[in-house]
């Protein structure tokens, strides 16, 4: 008889013993390291809440790319992450509302050249962690929890945040240009009867009441806009790497080890220590998902 998708990942999950594994894992080999202890709210068979997503709704909004009868796999656009991010977490609002903590989503939804599960490093609010199906590997799990929790690979150079930074850098003197520009014109007819017309050049007319509301209005939205990215700006420099050590030369749980197999994976062998400054990051992103 033929498995449905959910049926064939929720078959796996009714193995306690791997389960518990995975727990075991996250917290005795891993999260131990920077003193947290994990509290696993629904993490066995029992209580995983099952949620239904029309495959064929995604695909019309782009955020599957295909899906092949033959195949347990589906997957998600390149490119189309965020999107998938933003469909999860309203989804997940609507399971567990205004849930304090890291929400495992563990799907069928791959991206085409996903390893073994996948998660967002920023924003830093971010708590959702997407596990596809058939990994029940405590490392699949801590690694992507560790992403959801504010860190980067330990081989993802800083050049690659650095690109990031420079946009940033440059929006927020751009917001900051239009602030003090639409200021000066507002400024411009501070004596001015609020009922006076003004002709402009381009034979627009408008009364002093009406540039002063736009006006404010536009330095409001751009206001807005500025401390929005000055936020993604710091959260961005706190999150990039401090150091960089090439790919499959630590056993650090943010680096893919030398014989990184997933077919082979083993919880107990694979790369799961972290870094102090890791660890004070994870500390620290801890406390805006449970804010
Ligand atoms: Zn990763």
């Amino acid at each position: 008889m033929n498995q449905t998708i959910n049926e064939k990942v929720f078959d796996e999950f009714s193995n306690n013993e791997k389960l518990e594994e995975v727990k075991d894992f996250i917290k005795n080999k891993g999260l131990n390291q920077a003193l947290i202890v994990p509290n696993f709210e629904n993490f066995d068979y029992n209580s995983i809440k099952e949620l239904l997503v029309d495959l064929k709704e995604l695909s019309k909004n782009g955020l599957v790319e295909f899906i092949t009868p033959t195949s347990t796999q589906a997957h998600f656009l390149k490119g189309k992450k965020d999107e998938l991010r933003d469909f999860l977490i309203v989804e997940q609002d609507k399971l567990y509302g205004s849930y304090k903590g890291i929400i495992i989503f563990v799907t069928v939804i791959h991206s085409e050249n996903i390893e073994a599960g996948f998660s967002w490093v920023l924003p830093r609010e971010n708590n959702v962690v997407i596990i596809p199906d058939g990994f029940f590997h405590g490392h699949t799990y801590l690694h992507e929890i560790s992403h959801a929790l504010g860190l980067e690979h330990t081989f993802s150079t800083t050049n690659s945040n650095d690109v990031t930074i420079e946009i940033m850098k440059k929006n927020i003197t751009i917001y900051k240009d239009n602030i003090e520009k639409r200021q000066e014109f507002v400024n411009r007819y501070k004596n001015n009867k609020s009922t006076e017309i003004i002709n402009f050049s381009d034979k627009t007319k408008k009364s002093v009441k009406e540039i002063r509301e736009e006006g404010n209005a536009e330095i409001k939205n751009q206001n807005k806009l500025l401390v929005e990215e000055e936020s993604n700006l710091n959260d961005t420099i706190i999150v990039s790497n401090k150091y960089y050590f090439p790919q499959a030369s630590t056993d650090n749980i943010m680096d893919y080890g030398k014989n990184y197999d997933t077919n082979i994976l083993n919880s107990n062998t694979v790369n799961n220590t972290f870094h102090k400054y890791q660890i004070l990051l994870i500390q620290d992103g801890l406390k805006i998902t449970l804010k």
